[in-house]
């Protein structure tokens, strides 16, 4: 199966319903159906990883014979820009970068520089795997990156290599850690998918490492993204009992959301050894307050990390479509965005045809 089977084709230029008068616009601000402002965008900027990480791109789907996407299918670095300032200009204030890995994009350091010249005052941050980061650090802090997220499932050698299924070892992400750090990047994020039975034995270990460090370690519940990775509620840590494991060790108290909407929720040790955080999606949906639009490789707009479906801007991009009318479709998408997937997650939403992570962006 490849990914564009798995995509229902979109809405097109020619079909694309904006509505005739724009919906609720709050305080200059557009906003969905729900009341929820276009705050971020997710950005793919490939759909290809050199992981092949178990819960994301299973080596037996994601296999030699996966038809990734051609290079003239993906986004261009002037349409991705593009894209982005025109939704800057309906109050999108974040954007990350994503995929797929990011690094893994040629000339990725470019392309901050043209969003940042383009959007002075935007916060950009990007998430990656680390692999490549060590070499690339000081270039994507000078071309104008402000964060980073590093994913990191275990600190255990054996863990690490079996789950990102290529022998990755962990201590070369620790080092690129160190390196985004020493290139004034920090305090970094450090990602870790807790799935039961696989790496859950880790969760205080991971904790005891980075307390202290200033590094803030997120935990994140195993999602049913996409459709290939074998999702099952019983593989679900909640994140309440990640936090009563890391509380037995280390005391933990609960600390107030840096602003509405924040993806994580923030916990910080009572000892003053900094915090963690914890990422609910499944047991605690935060449907309400997504703010979030993702782009895909190829110039989909999605509305939902679950998503099936999305709007081809793309096919607008390359029909000569002017910024009015790439602004009218963001409108439109918004304004009809009725998403709330987790919010009414069961086992049968869980085998639906979602798009896949690596596609649309993490
Ligand atoms: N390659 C980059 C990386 O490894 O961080 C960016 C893309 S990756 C899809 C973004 C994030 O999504 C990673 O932290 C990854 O662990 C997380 N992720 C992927 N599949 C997931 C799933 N099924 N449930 C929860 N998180 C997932």
């Amino acid at each position: 199966m490849n990914q564009r089977d798995t995509v229902i084709p979109i809405i097109d230029s020619r079909t694309l319903r904006i509505p005739a008068a724009a919906g609720p616009v709050i305080a200059g601000k557009l906003v969905d159906t729900r009341r929820r402002p276009l705050r971020d965008l997710r950005i793919s900027v490939t759909d290809r990883c050199n992981f092949r990480c178990t819960y994301c791109m299973p080596k037996d789907v994601f296999d030699a014979g996966y038809a990734f996407l051609p290079h003239d299918e993906l986004l261009s670095f002037e349409e991705i820009t593009r894209v982005a300032t025109i939704a800057h200009g309906l109050g999108m204030e974040k954007i990350r970068l994503t995929g797929g890995e990011p690094l893994l994009r040629k000339g990725i350091e470019q392309l901050i520089a043209m969003l940042v010249a383009a959007m002075p005052a935007i916060d950009i941050a990007l998430t990656t795997n680390g692999s490549a980061l060590k070499a690339k650090a000081r270039a994507l802090k000078d071309a104008g990156l402000k964060r980073i997220t590093v994913s990191l499932d275990s600190l255990d050698e054996k863990t690490f290599r079996e789950m990102n299924d290529v022998d990755f070892p962990a201590a070369k992400v620790l080092e690129a850690i160190d390196a985004a750090a020493a290139a004034g990047l920090g305090p970094v994020k450090i990602n870790m998918v807790v799935k039961r039975g696989v790496n859950d034995h880790e969760i205080v270990d991971m904790a005891r490492h980075f307390r202290g460090s200033g590094h803030i370690v997120r935990f994140i519940e195993f999602m049913d993204v996409g459709a290939t990775n074998g999702w099952r509620m019983d593989d679900v840590i909640p994140s309440a009992e990640v936090v009563r494991r890391i509380s037995t060790a280390f005391p933990l108290e609960v600390a107030d959301p840096h602003y509405q909407g924040e993806v994580a929720e923030r916990w910080r040790y009572v000892d003053g050894g900094g915090e963690i955080g914890v990422i609910s999606s499944v047991t605690e949906a935060f449907c309400s307050t997504c703010t979030r639009a993702r782009l895909s490789t190829d110039g989909q707009l999605f509305t939902c990390l679950f998503a099936g479906k999305g709007y081809d801007l793309k096919h607008l991009l390359r029909a000569g479509a002017g910024d009015e009318v790439i602004r009218d479709a963001l409108c439109g998408i918004w304004q009809q965005r009725t998403d709330r997937y987790s919010e009414i997650r069961t086992a049968e939403t869980a085998k639906a045809r979602k798009v896949e992570m690596s596609f649309i962006g993490g």
